[in-house]
């Protein structure tokens, strides 16, 4: 049996993408049998050759880079998402678990836009929201690098948003997100 790891962005195809045979290189191959992995994340197929009729499995992950300012792409990962959190958690009562789910909404958040690549912006950006309900220090701590605060007055308008928004969460639903299954810790994606 053969691996090929072929990353995608979204595809809605049942056949999945045009893999190459890689055997005799025919350009086409045809799936036997298509299945999610345990973890949902991806899809294990099943294929064969018209050609020369061998048989190999593509695992296909969709592939989701991070395009910093400077241009340059690298991997999402959720410990990447973590470090930047932990450090606006310090002394805060935020737990490891706690930034684990935390990464994996903020994950779960952007794969959810269905692009393969998004600006580092959009990264911070999808902290926001999960952080505020963990805890607002943290939360302000963040936004101020985030957005670059410069004055008293930029804290005073987003302690004056949290507050609105602290009333109106009164009836909560507000900012209600749906149940997601956060996976087991060892799914982190490792830093490179
Ligand atoms: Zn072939």
């Amino acid at each position: 049996m053969l691996w090929v790891t072929v990353s995608t962005g979204v595809d809605d195809d049942e056949r999945g993408p045009t893999v190459r045979c890689p055997f005799c290189r025919h350009p086409d191959s045809r799936v036997v049998d298509s299945r999610e992995t345990s973890e949902g994340d991806a899809i294990r197929r099943r294929r064969s050759c018209p050609e020369c009729g061998r048989r190999f499995t593509t695992v296909e992950e969709m592939s989701l880079a991070v395009v910093k300012r400077s241009g340059v792409h690298e991997p999402f990962s959720r410990a990447k998402v973590i470090a930047g959190v932990r450090k606006a958690c310090q002394g805060r009562p935020v737990d490891e678990d706690a930034l684990a789910l935390l990464a994996a909404r903020v994950e779960d958040t952007i794969r959810a836009g269905g692009v393969p690549e998004i600006p580092a912006d959009e990264v911070g950006l999808a902290i926001l929201e999960p952080l505020r309900e963990l805890d607002v220090v943290a939360y302000l701590r963040f936004a101020s690098v985030y957005r670059a605060f410069e004055s008293l007055a930029d804290f005073e308008a987003e302690i004056t948003a949290l507050r609105s928004n602290e009333l109106r969460s009164g009836q909560r639903g507000v900012t209600q997100h749906t149940e997601h299954d956060s996976g087991p810790p060892e799914r982190l994606v490792p830093s490179r």
